[in-house]
């Protein structure tokens, strides 16, 4: 049988744990990562994030009065709250995979933010509109001093990636000792995914492509460097125009779904901004030790 090694651990894996479409995925049940096996190329996946894969709020001018009304940057506010209560109060913050650049707009006051992102369409809208410094590009073809940031973040990226291994490693190399990584994603073994499964939310590959749990994210940030020093489940605001759009995207032409939307719509209720927390996210902050890699 066709085998693979694990991304975290090198274990071998084997079989299929569950199928989506044409997409097979595995786990690793060493240390719990989940994750497509016939990764595309890094190519392939840039494709995916031209405009349409961003959301009406994450391109919203945000200008005035409607600044405090986007639920993306009231998330931005609140996340920014936490950084500022653990990690270096002020300092060079890098932002990988910033999209519209809402969070470096968010954090602008306290951090000297940078941004980084694979979408040329997001990082000019950045820039443009948000006036922010961001960059097209990846980490590993973007030139970064060692030991140059003071915090990182990682807004629902790592699932994303081709090799999130190498990934945190390079992270764990432009951090400096006592610096603060902080990153998001989803919990593959939360209830959320228990109840529904194949038709859990953020089961969706090729755009995700590595789904963690609290061990195997816990042993990826361990092995290059990181002391894991919070798991937390915030949850986030959103508005039902999001959701509906996000359900519609899930059960492509339920006709029942369709009806929602245009309910909201009539009773312009798609903008309204609500708090949701499916506990299925998990915001993981880390600590950089002194050791790796002296
Ligand atoms: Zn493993």
């Amino acid at each position: 049988m066709h085998s693979l090694r694990c991304n975290i651990c090198g274990a071998e894996v084997l079989g299929i744990y569950l199928e989506k479409g044409i997409w097979e995925i595995a786990r690793c049940y060493s240390c719990g990562l989940v994750f497509v096996k016939n990764i595309p190329s890094e190519d392939e996946l840039k494709k995916t994030y031209g405009e349409d894969f961003f959301n009406d709020v994450q391109k919203s001018p945000l200008k005035g009065s409607i600044l405090n009304h986007n639920p993306s940057y009231m998330n931005a506010r609140r996340r920014l709250k936490t950084i500022r209560k653990i990690g270096p109060q002020k300092g060079k913050l890098l932002d990988i995979g910033c999209a519209t650049g809402i969070f470096l707009k968010a954090t602008k006051s306290f951090y000297d933010g940078t941004g980084l992102d694979i979408s040329q369409y997001a990082t000019d809208f950045a820039v443009q509109n948000l006036g922010v410094k961001a960059y097209c590009g990846s980490i590993f073809d973007t030139y970064f001093e060692a030991r140059s940031f003071d915090v990182i973040t990682m807004w629902d990226v790592i699932e994303h990636v081709t090799d999130p291994n190498k990934y945190i490693q390079k992270t764990s190399k432009i951090i400096r000792p006592g610096g603060l990584l902080v990153l998001s994603t989803g919990n593959i073994d939360s209830l959320m995914f228990k109840a529904q499964g194949k038709k859990w939310h953020l089961l969706i590959p090729p755009m995700h492509l590595f789904y963690f749990n609290p061990n195997s994210i816990k042993r990826l940030l361990a092995q290059n460097g990181f002391n894991v020093i919070k798991i937390s489940f915030d949850g986030q605001y959103t508005n039902i125009g999001y959701i509906i759009n996000k359900l519609k995207r899930l059960h492509a032409k339920n006709k029942y779904v369709e009806f929602l939307g245009t309910i909201a719509k009539m009773l312009k209720l798609d903008r309204v901004n609500i708090f949701l927390n499916l506990y299925d996210v998990m915001t993981i902050y880390a600590k950089r030790n002194g050791r790796y890699g002296e």
